[in-house]
Order: structure tokens, then sequence, then C-alpha cells
């Protein structure tokens, strides 16, 4: 197993800007704040949390079109961080982006075939005319495009045509790796999982590697290795995928699995319903201790508020959790403090 990605306490913290020009920082938002990471070669890390947990400012930073302000990122060995701009623009042709709204992110004034084209171009890559068009021809029939599409444009898709387009864009520079920030999450469910699927083919034949970033733990659940729980711009929990659906050990992994519906609707859900207390708090302003205690229905006095939990390894030695009390919730010695029957 090789390391194509080393996420490294990689930091992104926005400037809070006030003043009539803009000019006085009073504070920052911690986007991302400490995150360790690693993406095996040809899997999947699928990465969860709610809007606003900073999983898509990661993704980003992971492929340098945000500016981290600390920590390293490193690619096939190459630290990107400290990367001249030159040849940081020769390995972003081997890392791509797949986005959560096709419509948003194509030119509608370019057809398909000059969509996949500019890559190519900008890249400087493809070769020569008739070089490039068999590229593309390549690409459409990887992403189950016909050859038609070329001539039309992204309004004249729908919105599972139009994802893989967004799809080829990504493919036709033939990257290693790919980020997709909510694939699907625009999508009717009867065409997410075509796209899960798709994307899951296409890391077959291609030996892709995937960041998967989703709001939804069942999204990534059929396609990702190993998922990771972000919560206010920190990993609350990671493990092999099988791993963190049958023995979820964080309170707030346990509370969105808890909201995820049973697939048959024969079967009577007997889980518990774990509610949470209150909103996201504010990413510039975080809760002392563990950053979870203002809605945790599992909170301790004093320690959680004032001691920030590390994520340390519990039960396998791949599940990472950071928790103080994992193994006390997970052997009923402690007891919610509100559930829903
Ligand atoms: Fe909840 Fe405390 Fe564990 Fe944080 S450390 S998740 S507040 S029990
Ligand atoms: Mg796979």
């Amino acid at each position: 197993m090789t390391n194509l990605v080393e996420v490294k306490d990689l930091e992104v913290h926005f400037p809070i800007k006030r003043g009539v020009l803009f000019d006085r920082v009073v504070g920052h938002v911690k986007a991302v704040d400490g995150v360790d990471l690693t993406i095996v070669k040809g899997k999947t890390y699928g990465l969860v949390g709610e809007s606003g947990c900073g999983k898509s400012t990661l993704g980003r930073a992971l492929l340098q079109l945000t500016p981290p302000t600390g920590g390293e990122v490193v690619f096939d060995g190459v630290p990107l961080t400290s990367l001249p701009p030159k040849q940081l623009r020769a390995m972003r042709r081997r890392m791509q982006m797949i986005f959560q709204d096709p419509m948003s992110s194509l030119d509608p004034r370019m057809n398909v075939e000059s969509i996949l084209t500019e890559g190519l171009r900008a890249h400087g890559v493809g070769g020569n005319r008739t070089e490039r068009r068999a590229v593309i021809a390549k690409t459409l029939d990887a992403v189950g495009l016909p050859r038609w599409a070329l001539s039309r444009y992204p309004h004249e898709f729908s919105g599972g045509q139009r994802q893989r387009i967004g799809i080829a864009r990504a493919l036709v520079l033939g990257p290693e790796l790919i980020v997709a920030d909510e694939p699907v999450s625009a999508l009717d469910v009867s065409i997410q999982a075509q796209v899960v699927n798709l994307l899951d083919e296409l890391q077959d034949q291609l030996g892709l590697t995937y960041l998967v970033i989703a709001h939804d733990l069942a999204v990534v659940r059929h396609i990702s290795d190993t998922v990771g729980v972000m919560y206010l711009g920190a990993l609350v929990e990671e493990a092999a995928a099988d791993d963190i659906y049958a023995t979820p050990l964080h309170p707030y992994t346990r509370a969105l699995m808890s909201a995820v519906p049973v697939p048959d609707p024969d079967v009577e859900d007997r889980r518990e319903r774990i509610l949470l207390a209150g909103d996201l708090p504010s990413p510039a302003n975080p809760p002392s201790g563990c950053r979870f205690h203002t809605r945790c229905p599992w909170a301790q006095p004093t320690r959680c508020r004032d001691e920030r939990p590390a994520l340390r390894v519990i039960g396998t030695a791949t599940h990472r959790v950071a928790c103080h009390w994992a193994e006390d919730i997970e052997a009923g010695r402690l007891r919610p403090h509100s559930v829903e029957a």
C-alpha cells in the first residue's frame, strides 16, 4: 500500500476583517484546524460532516486551490505546500476536482467538446488536434456519454448527464487523484447510485484515488475504504468503512448514523435517535475543550469543557476517535442525557 496523499496538521484559517478599509483583523475562522489524514493509492477516503464543518475547504486546500495557512500536503512524495507555482501547475494536472452542481461549474456558453478541450489546452497536453479528439472520445466512452454529446451544451443534458460531463472534464487530463465535493447531492436519489457506481467503475479501470466529500454518511458508504468524520474543522473519528458503520465510537458519528434511515421500510427501526442540541457553533469562536461538548448528549462536567480530546486508537488499529469517554460510552457505562426512543 502506497500513500498517494499525506495531510499533516493542516490548517486553513481565514482572517475576519473589520474597519472602513477592511484592514483590521479581528479574529480568524478556523475552517480547518489541525487535520492529519492519509489517502492510500487506488482507494477512496470518504469525508463526512455537516455543512460548515470545513470539509470542502479541506478538499480545496489539499489541491492548493485554497492556500493552507499551516501544515503540509504531500502528494506522491512531493510537498505541495512548498512548491513553486510553475511546478505546482504541472502537479495540478494529476489532481482534479468534481463539484456538487455541474450546472454552475460548467460554462453554459461552451459545448462539451470545448469544455473538454479547454483543460487539455490549458495544460498543454493531448497532442495535436487528432490526438486530442481521440483522448476526448475515449473519455466520453469512459463516462458513458454518446459522441453526439460533443456538439451539445450543458443545458441540453439532464442533471445526471451533466455530472458525467463534469467527471469527463476531470478525467480527460488523466489525473491520479480526484476530489469529489458532494458529487451526487444535487441529483435525484434515483440518479445518485448511477453516478456513484460510475465513480467506482472508473476507479477500478483507471486505478484512481478519491477523496469523496459528503454531508451524508449513506452516500459514501459503498464507495469508501476509509471514512473520516469532521466537526468544526477537525477530524473526530476515522476508521475503515465497515468498521465505522458497524461500530461508530464518537458521539457525533453516532448521532449522524442514527439519522440515516433504514433502507428497508418494512424493517422496524429500533435504533435510538440521538438528538443533538443546538446548531453548529461558529468556527470563528469554537467551544473550549471538546468542540462537540455544547451539543454532545454524553458530555461530562468539566473534562469535556476543559480538555481537548486527541485522536487516539480505540478498537482496531486503524480506528481513531477523539473522545475522552469513547470506551465508557461503548460499554454502556455512560448514558446519553437526551435520546428519543
Ligand atoms: Fe462528548 Fe465529551 Fe466525548 Fe466530546 S469528549 S464527544 S463532549 S463525551
Ligand atoms: Mg472502490
